[in-house]
């Protein structure tokens, strides 16, 4: 017998220890990270298990291997409460990630040189809605809408490129930006020049699920999402819809079109994700977020910082650096080095190139997970002003270091 009962630091002291240092990085950190959030324990436990070791390409009941009659409840019951939480017909939670879903819907509904319309990078935009370098913008014709010049998405402006380019799908949807995005009116525009409505909903799911962002429904045609931002799963993604003639496709472009065997040990943890977003807690961690968000905005404000768009409605903003004499990347570094995580980010109409960027995105979905409240995140905005302001004088940083870990001690992590 090959096996053994040994564990992870016997078998391998050097990942074992990584695993430790990171475990202490996250406990140690203020995250601030938009995309990212704390996994339960029951999402981890389900993510780490045996399942790992089931193959079952194809879907419930037509698998293409045997032995899969426990995965076909847990994926079965992954569909049933994914669609019980955005009230849509049919969903499929095999995407490996949230850009592996976003290929099977362009597989499933254009052709390779078709237009596609969305969000630009430096808008806020997602690299899989056309950047060059992507799938997305190397095989299709890709063009895009941006912000106005005060932040917000502009859909008389939208319309009118749609109706010059004749895009046949429309990306709604953002990795930055902080406002309420009006999915009627995309369908609107869509319908004016026949196009498909896809909205990427990766960032905002989590505050869609409780009804605290519009729902893409009824509007969309499809819907994508990562699992692991503010629906606070696991590492995927997923794709909805309530056309049947959609879901076919996408599930033939799902797999075999672009995927094999489904991650079964992700679907499950993605099922219990699901099953904690339909809990009444689920709400109240939403909630928590916006509150968070509003007291870091308006204090970020008083301290005399710009914020793009002037605030947010969501779960995130950006923040404009390049008054108090750093960009983007000297921010972001400087902040990693006190103990608070963030990344730099293009502001619209972004003078600097993009790994240096004028901004700084905020997201306060993690530190909620945590348990900060209003009173830490104002705190926290302080010290990241306090840092910027000091960042010459070693003293005061050192005495900030210091605060920032004893605010964490107070918030462990379970893990
Ligand atoms: C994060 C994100 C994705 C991609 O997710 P990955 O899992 O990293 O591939 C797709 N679309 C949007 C809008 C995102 O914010």
């Amino acid at each position: 017998m090959f096996m053994n009962k040994k564990s992870l630091k016997q078998v391998d002291k050097q990942i074992a220890k990584e695993i430790t240092n990171e475990t202490n990085r996250q406990q140690n950190n203020i995250e601030l990270i938009a995309s990212e959030n704390y996994v339960s324990l029951a999402v981890l436990e389900a993510q780490g298990s045996v399942l790992t070791n089931k193959y079952a390409e194809g879907y419930p009941h037509k698998r293409y291997y045997g032995g899969c009659e426990f995965v076909d409840n847990i994926e079965s019951l992954a569909i049933s409460r994914l669609c019980k939480i955005f009230k849509c017909k049919y969903a499929n939670v095999q995407p490996h990630s949230g850009s592996s879903a976003n290929l099977a819907v362009y597989k499933a509904l254009v052709n390779p040189g078709d237009t596609v319309l969305g969000m630009s990078l430096d808008a806020g935009g997602h690299l899989s809605h056309g950047f060059r370098s992507s799938f997305s913008g190397k095989e299709y014709h890709a063009v895009f809408y941006g912000t106005d010049k005060n932040g917000y998405l502009d859909y008389n402006e939208i319309r009118k490129i749609a109706k010059q380019t004749k895009p046949k799908m429309i990306i709604a949807g953002a990795s930055a930006y902080s406002r309420t995005i009006n999915f009627k009116k995309f369908r609107e525009i869509a319908d004016e020049v026949g196009a498909y409505l896809f909205v990427d909903m990766a960032h905002i799911a989590g505050l869609i699920a409780v009804g605290l962002h519009p729902s893409p429904f009824p509007y969309a045609d499809v819907v994508s999402s990562t699992t692991h931002k503010t629906l606070r799963g696991p590492r995927g993604g997923i794709i909805l819809t309530n056309r049947e003639d959609i879901i076919k496709k996408i599930n033939s472009s799902v797999f075999p079109g672009s995927q094999g065997g489904p991650l079964m040990h992700i679907i499950a943890a993605k099922a219990v994700c699901f099953y904690e977003a339909l809990q009444p807690e689920f709400k109240i961690y939403q909630k928590q977020i916006l509150k968070n968000i509003q007291t870091m905005v308006k204090e970020f404000k008083r301290l005399g910082y710009q914020i793009v768009s002037g605030g947010s409605d969501n779960h995130l903003f950006t923040l404009i650096i390049t008054p108090i004499g750093l960009n983007g990347l000297e921010a972001e570094t400087l902040l990693h080095q006190h103990g608070i995580t963030l990344n730099k980010n293009a502001v619209p109409h972004d003078p600097l190139p993009l790994f240096k960027a004028s901004g700084l995105r905020i997201g306060s979905a993690a530190m909620t997970t945590r348990g900060f409240k209003e009173k830490e995140f104002k705190l926290t905005a302080q010290y990241i002003d306090y840092i910027f302001k000091n960042r010459n004088n070693k003293n005061k940083l050192k005495m900030i270091d210091k605060k920032i870990q004893t605010l964490l001690k107070k918030f462990p992590l379970p893990y």
